[in-house]
């Protein structure tokens, strides 16, 4: 598949972007603990910033198992159930591991687990 090369560049940037982006958020971390009065107001600062972390790291987490995926040949195939995901999709989300009804059956199942563990 001549279009692989193409996701592999596009990947390779975004995994690059990301990685930059989460050295220059670990910078702004080191500066401001150095601060420690600062520490109180900016709660809710480093709040929100810890959450812009953990989406890049898990953004990056899924470039990396694609460009993977590429490299063992299973690119473009659904994780579970191992159909073609469509090109469009692909085109929109490069990084994307599963076919657009696992991806919705996948979040339902994580919108549904806090309940469940609450309830028991
Ligand atoms: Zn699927």
């Amino acid at each position: 598949m001549p279009e692989l090369k193409k996701f592999e560049l596009v990947l390779q940037a975004r995994a690059r972007e990301r990685a930059g982006s989460l050295a220059e958020r670990n910078q702004i971390r080191i500066e401001r603990s150095a601060d420690a009065f600062d520490g109180r107001l900016h709660a809710a600062d480093r709040e929100s910033s810890a959450q812009a972390l953990a989406e890049d790291f898990r953004l990056l987490r899924q470039v990396e198992a694609a460009r993977d995926r590429i490299r063992d040949g299973t690119f473009g195939i659904c994780l579970r159930c191992e159909e073609g995901i469509p090109p469009k999709r692909l085109q929109a989300i490069p990084w994307a591991a599963f076919c657009k009804s696992c991806q919705e059956m996948a979040e339902e199942a994580k919108a549904y687990r806090p309940k469940l563990a609450r309830a028991a």
